[in-house]
Formats: structure tokens, sequence, C-alpha cells
């Protein structure tokens, strides 16, 4: 982007400019007009679940915006619907949001610190005459408001005395309605074209034994009412939210306004971050859970926090997902192959390359000296020298992928056959001689002879092989679990079945449990990652890992799926 501006000598000059979002420019309007002289952000969850790859969009927004102008980010639980929140969830959310590297320090905060504000403020609307204590059923109430087409028509309780409305809310709160009876209501407007200004309920009677008060309140504040309270307590400036709540804006000018709030918070919405190929909703993702489809809330397969954490995906990587996929007015979803990028992107020169067979197949190399173990010098990462390299063992009897060796192979393969020579990386040339197979025909045993003229850093030149493939030394291997995943929903055949069910992919989760590895990859913690040379970037799991045996999540495979696949296989 750029500005066009004249100089002191009147000439046009074009002033590169910082490329900011529209969010950011609205906030550089508000603080040049004077309408605000800080910034003050929140991500305000609702502790019922988990979060997801979307609201990290949130957080990484409001807190990088509070950031950018030297403000401050608030995390705020947003608890006033006590039938579906627990504790569980505010711990889980906590933990994300700390693991993205939001800096919220002490300021936590819980909506439902403020019922006697919010009770406060309903009793000056009634005072005002703005609010009144309805007693039509909720149907009646809704065939009252309308629709797009027809306006509403006002309760025959509208007019009562502010008397009445103060005796019968005070009522309410002490116990003396039932569930579902009396309302409270905002006065605003019938026959306004948004229907939620006609006369939106703003408390009612629930008797619910709440996590943090208790059974202090029987009334409960309606979303609409409560948040904007909640925003301009906390001495919110900007209050950045998702577009389903453009239509509520009115209200929340409203309930700012009338509530006599100075200097109140701004709403400002943007769209929602949708992803292809996996689910994003929380009651979706809860549903799957309760289901049994996936192994809880962390299933490496799903995309909340936890869920990619899990996986082995970086604070990092998802700050930039987020950063390349934008801040927009309009709905649209981010390919999952944008995520996947980020990530590979992050740990391609940050993780050691190792040697992992995740197929084995024995390669016995008949002319190497029976009983004796060399140690190779191997580079820890070809594009970062700073990895330094290791002593990885070798001997006889190898390793090597399955899928490295072929009885019949095709014209341009250039992997192991009888007859073919290839490298084995960092160590020598190998020439498959012959192999053995078992009742059903598959190959058990390789066998090659090798040239010890060619060592990997000999500086030998004699000759030249088309192929390279990757070992394990058989004596020295460790044993390790690893999973193999693929998208859980199968968007291809069509997100949902016949009928209305998830297209489900068999293959979400393979499980490989007898994957051959150098000796280091067996002395690993949770969460430690590596590339495993040709086979991805994978991550140690931080739940089924235990001594002496780490299981592996493959958190993405090398090749972008942009690119044309390998040729020869
Ligand atoms: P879900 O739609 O998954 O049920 P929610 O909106 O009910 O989520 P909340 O806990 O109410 O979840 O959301 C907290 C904040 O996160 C809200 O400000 C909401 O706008 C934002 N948010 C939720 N989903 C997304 C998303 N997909 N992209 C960006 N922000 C989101
Ligand atoms: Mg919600």
């Amino acid at each position: 982007m750029s500005e066009e501006i004249r100089n002191e000598n009147g000439e046009l000059e074009v002033k590169p400019q910082e490329s900011k979002n529209f969010i950011e420019r609205e906030i550089d309007k508000d603080l040049k007009e004077g309408v605000y002289d800080h910034v003050h952000t929140r991500f305000p969850p609702e502790p019922n679940g988990y979060l997801h790859i979307g609201h990290a969009k949130s957080i990484i927004l409001n807190s990088g915006i509070a950031k950018e102008y030297g403000g401050k980010f608030n995390l705020r639980f947003d608890d006033t619907n006590p039938m579906k929140e627990k504790t569980e969830f505010v711990d889980a959310i906590k933990r994300d949001v700390e693991w993205l590297g939001a800096e919220f320090e002490n300021r936590v905060f819980f909506a439902s610190d403020y019922f006697d504000v919010m009770y406060e403020k309903a009793v000056l609307l009634i005072n005002k005459g703005l609010a009144f204590v309805d007693d039509l059923t909720a149907e009646q109430i809704t065939e009252y408001r309308g629709d797009f087409t027809t306006p509403g028509k006002e309760s025959p309780n509208r007019n009562r005395s502010i008397e009445e409305n103060l005796k019968l809310f005070r009522d309410m709160k002490d116990g003396k309605y039932a569930d579902g009876t009396l309302t409270l209501r905002a006065k605003i407007d019938m026959a306004s074209p948004n229907l939620n200004m006609r006369d939106p309920i703003i408390y009612r009677v629930a008797h619910m034994h709440h996590h943090n008060t208790g059974d202090k309140w029987c009334i409960y504040p309606m979303y609409d009412f409560a948040h904007p309270i909640e925003d301009a307590v906390e001495g919110i400036t900007h209050s950045i939210c998702t577009l389903e709540f453009e239509d509520h804006r009115p209200l929340y000018d409203w309930v700012v306004k009338h509530c006599d709030f100075e200097n109140p918070p701004r709403q400002i919405e943007f769209a929602k971050l949708y992803l292809t190929n996996v689910v994003t909703g929380k009651r979706y993702i809860k549903k799957l859970v309760e289901d049994g489809v996936v192994d809880g809330w962390d299933d490496p397969r799903l995309v909340t926090i936890a869920a990619l954490r899990r996986r082995g995906y970086t604070p990092d990587s998802i700050r930039t997902f987020v950063e390349l996929s934008g801040i927009s007015k309009a709905n649209s979803s981010s390919d999952y192959s944008l995520l996947e990028y980020c990530i590979r992107e992050d740990l391609k020169l940050k993780d050691k390359r190792m040697m992992a067979v995740i197929d084995p197949v024995k390669l016995i190399i008949d002319n190497y000296p029976e009983g004796q173990t060399e140690m190779l010098e191997v580079p820890n990462n070809l594009e970062n020298d700073e990895l330094g390299s290791r002593q990885v063992p070798f001997s006889r009897e190898l390793y090597i992928e399955r899928d490295d060796f072929m009885i019949d192979p095709p014209k341009k393969y250039k992997r192991l056959y009888v007859g073919n020579e290839v490298r084995l990386m960092s160590a020598y040339f190998v020439k498959a001689e012959s192999y053995e197979t078992d009742a059903e025909g598959n190959v058990t045993v390789v066998h090659c002879t090798y040239d010890p003229e060619t060592k990997s850093g000999s500086g030998f030149t004699g000759r030249k092989v088309k192929g390279t493939i990757h070992w394990v030394n058989a004596p020295t291997a460790g044993q390790v679990t690893v999973r193999l995943y693929e998208q859980l929903i199968d968007e291809e055949k069509g997100k949902l079945n016949d009928d209305g069910t998830l297209n489900f992919n068999p293959n979400s989760l393979v499980t490989v449990t007898n994957c051959m590895v150098e000796p280091e990859l067996m002395d690993v913690k949770p969460y430690d990652s590596f590339q495993f040379v040709r086979n991805g970037f994978f991550c140690v799991d931080s739940k089924d890992s235990t001594e002496g045996h780490p299981v592996f999540n493959r958190v993405v495979g090398l090749k972008s799926s942009f690119k044309l696949p390998e040729q020869g296989k």
C-alpha cells in the first residue's frame, strides 16, 4: 500500500505505508479523533468447551492489537450462562491462551463477578422508564416480535409504572417467581427493522447453581445485555467480535449509552475463520468428543488448540497462519494446507533430521565384516549448520523402508532392486544382490554388497548413483509407535452423508507399532519434534508415550499438497 503526499516543494511523493487491516485503520481513526486515548481489548470465551483454531485467530488479533498500540488485553470468561460451564474448560482455556503467547498477565476476569453491576444497571433502566417486567410467555414474546416483514406488537405490560416494575424485578431476584414466568425487557422500539431492538429480553428467571456465584442469583442477564456491560466495566475500548454480532451492535450501543457508561466501548466485527476438511465450531467438536469419535478434546486430528499442540503445531506456526489468512469482513474458508504449510516452514530449520523406518524390511550387507559396528557422522540439518551433527551406528544388518526395494521396479524407479546401486544416506553405496520372501511372497530380507571406497565425506567421485535411501542400524534400533493422520472429514466426497451425518475419513488415523528408529530417538520427551527424513515431521505424544516407548504423532508430511507428486514411486 502507498500514500500520495506533497512535499515542502509541492512535489508529489509516493510514501509507502504499512499495510494495516481494517480494524487497525478504525483504531487509528479513533485515536486521531480523540474518541479514545488508549487501546484496551479482550478475548471473551464462554467456558463451555475447548478453544479451537478460530478462537486462536481472535486471541492473536485482540492481544496483537493491544501490544501494537501499547495497550492492555483482558482474558474474560463469559460465564453468564450457568448451564453449560465447567471449571475444566476455564483451566484449559487459560492454558491455551498462554501457550499462544497472548500476554494477559494477571488480567483474567469473570463476567459473573459483575452480576451486581448488571443488576444495578437493570434497575437504572427501569428508573429511566427504559425497561419493564413482562409476563408474556416465551411463545407470546416470539409471536409479538413479528418478523422482517411484520412490525412487532407492543406487550400489554409495556407501560407498567416504574414502581411496579421495580417491585416485580426485586421479587424476581428474591425468588418469588418460577423459571419462565417473568422477564425484564428493554423498552426500545417494536417497529424497528432490526428485530434485536424489538424490546429484547435482558433478564430471565432461572433457578440454577452457578460455579462462581453459587445460589446467590436466580435471575440471569441475557448475553446482549451482559456483554456490553462487561466490556464497559473493564474499560475496553474496542470490542472486537465476529460478524454474527453485527446486527446486535445497535443494541450494544443502546445498552452502554443508557447504562450511563463514560467512554463506552465500541464494537467492531470481522469474519470468522473457517477451515476446509476439519470441524470447527465448539458444538460440533463437543459432539465428536461425546460420541467417542475422537479420543478427547485434544485428539490430534482435531483443530482445538490443545489438539494442535499435542499434534506438534507451534504457537509461531499458528500466528503465521492467522496472519496469512488475513482479517476481513467477508466470510470465507482458509485452506487446511495453508496451516500445514506454516508448520512445515516453522519446523524446517528448527528440527533435527533423523532416520526412522516406518515400514521396515531387513537389509543385510553380505560383504560387511560380521560383528563390526562403526560410528558415522551424520549432519543434523543440511540447511542449518547450527544444529551440528551426530554419531550414528552402522553395521552389517540394517532396516530400510519396504518401498525402497522393489522386485519388479517400474522404469523410472531409482531406489533398490537387484543389480541397482544406491547411496545409504550418510554412509556407503550398496548394490542389491538378492532377496528372500515369506510364504506369501512378501520380501523379508534384501541382500546387498557395499563398496568401502564410497563412504560419505571421503571425497569419492568414481561413479554416481541416482537414489539415496535412509536406514537404521538393526542391532541398536529402537522400536516406537507412530501415528499417521489424514483429515477427519473427507470433503472431496462432500462434508455430509445423505443422512446428514459427517462423512468421516476411515483412514484419519493409522497406527504403526513397529517403526524402527535410531537410538537418539528413544531418549526424547513430550512435545520434542523431529523431521524423519522422507517421512515428515513427528512430535512426541504427551499422553501416550511411556518410559522407553515413545509415541510419535506425524505433524505433517514433507511435501506440500500444492506440489506435484514425486516421480518414480
Ligand atoms: P463456536 O462458534 O465455535 O461455538 P463461540 O463463538 O460460541 O464458538 P465463544 O467462546 O463465545 O465461542 O467465543 C469467544 C470469542 O471467539 C468470540 O469473540 C467469538 O467471536 C470468537 N470466535 C469464535 N469462533 C471464531 C472463529 N471461527 N473465528 C474467529 N473468531 C471466533
Ligand atoms: Mg458462543
